[in-house]
């Protein structure tokens, strides 16, 4: 980090900048010595052309510009997963550092920022630009910045951060894996709506885990609608689950850049801090089809072998890049069936026949339910451009429909009976976990 000689003028006191120190030449001069007219280091002086005497302070400057700053091998060349991300406030360069970029350091910039500070966050790292599609936020790359303008013209002092934000996250008792055998990866990655499996064998239980876990993710709205958040937008819901049928981590929309599977994903790390993708065969759930952004961060920390499943179809242009990385899970399977409270225009189905009863059952994921109602409703004026991301907590409906997952699960657990076979062993573990999972989980800082 550049230092700088501290002067003053003689005359009037006011500290004047120096040229810069240079640690292998040693100073020849001691403070409070004067230097007049050409005897001056070039350039400095006092703005009063009257006063032509300045005086060495003793002190150094520490403030460099902030393009200085970011001139250093460690921001221009990060190795590994060294990042750093910061925000002017006052004269000073807040910044946080962090050698993981699943923990990028630019959410923490972002999140540890005083609220009414409006200053642009800049990261080092491109790959954790990720965040730069959400909108209303800020975010530059610290290598945009010029010399002489804007940002990169101001005088400031490094400052490290230390304490670290994030965002909240959903917690729950540690459970035992339901399905200590694993298995449910290859049940995921192995799904197709053909394949008919035989009644009663384990990967029909498999397959049909995969329902309740997403029927779970849609669960988790209510949870977020229990807690008052600023600017409730909080309509998606997405879990990570082990081959085991753990889960892992789970995440809710709390506004900003913090949808569902951005949240998901931060708590992972979070509680995992040395890891940089998620576990090998897992599978992940979100309600709708993930956005652009959460596409970006998701491409990042995803292992090599991972599915993830999304219920809801995002039509708009907020689910066109997230479907080249997930698949609709009603493509594979039927789609999850909720018990709406009233019964909904939208499409009806019969699941099997332990869920064909009651009114008001709703398939969770077919393509345009949501659009479909919001239209039967007259609701067109707050499509926008057809994107649910954004419209999602806007129709009464819509809600309805997404609730009618915690309805649904709960209406399954009831009708839990004894394990007969491999089919239901397997549901049975998993609706348990799932219930008791859901029944302790509870959104912490
Ligand atoms: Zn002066
Ligand atoms: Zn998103």
């Amino acid at each position: 980090m550049p230092q700088f000689y501290m002067f003053k003028c003689s005359t009037c006191s006011t500290p004047i900048k120096g040229p810069k120190v240079q640690p292998d030449k040693p100073k020849t001069f001691k403070p409070g010595t004067l230097f007049v007219g050409t005897n001056r280091p070039p350039g400095v002086a006092c703005g009063n052309a009257l006063h032509t005497g300045i005086t060495y302070t003793g002190k150094e400057d520490l403030r460099a510009t902030l393009y200085e700053l970011c001139q250093d091998p460690i921001i221009t060349s990060p190795t590994g997963g060294s990042n750093v991300a910061g925000y002017i406030d006052g004269t000073e360069f807040k910044f946080y550092r962090s050698s993981n970029l699943a923990r990028p350091a630019v959410v923490n910039a972002i999140l540890g920022k005083d609220k009414s500070n409006n200053a642009t966050v800049y990261t080092n790292r491109a790959d954790a630009l990720w965040i730069k599609h959400y909108p209303r936020i800020k975010v530059k790359l610290m290598d945009q910045l010029k010399p002489n303008e804007g940002d990169g013209a101001v005088g400031v002092t490094l400052t490290v951060q230390t304490v670290r934000k994030w965002p909240r996250q959903i917690a729950a008792l540690a459970l035992k894996a339901p399905l200590p055998d694993g298995g449910l990866y290859a049940a995921a990655a192995g799904l197709t709506k053909d394949l008919d499996l035989p009644p009663g064998s384990r990967k029909k239980g498999l397959a049909r885990a995969l329902r309740y876990y997403m029927l779970a993710t849609y669960s988790l709205v209510d949870i977020s609608s229990a807690e008052s958040y600023e600017g409730l937008k909080n309509y998606v819901g997405a879990l990570l689950v082990s081959d085991q049928g753990q889960i892992l981590a789970a995440g809710i929309n709390t506004g900003s850049f913090r949808h569902a599977e951005v949240s998901m994903l931060l708590s992972y790390f979070r509680n995992n801090p040395t890891a940089t993708k998620v576990p090998e065969n897992s599978v992940i759930f979100s309600t709708l089809t993930p956005c652009k952004g959460c596409t970006g961060f998701l491409s990042v920390t995803k292992s090599s072998n991972c599915v993830i499943y999304f219920g809801q179809e995002d039509t708009g242009k907020d689910g066109r890049v997230g479907k080249k990385i997930s698949t609709q899970l009603s493509e594979k399977t039927k789609a999850p069936v909720g018990h709406s409270k009233e019964k909904l225009p939208g499409e009806i189905v019969t699941d099997d026949a332990e869920d064909a009863e009651g009114t008001g059952v709703v398939a969770l994921g077919t393509a345009s339910e949501i659009h479909k109602i919001q239209v039967d409703k007259g609701l067109t004026s707050c499509m926008g451009d057809g994107s649910i991301a954004t419209q999602i907590g806007k129709a009464k409906h819509a809600k309805e429909v997404l609730r009618s997952g915690s309805e649904a699960l709960i209406h399954k657990m009831l009708r839990t009976r004894a394990a007969t076979d491999a089919e239901s062993e397997v549901k049975r573990a998993v609706l348990t976990y799932i219930g008791q999972w859901l029944g302790t989980s509870k959104s912490v800082e």
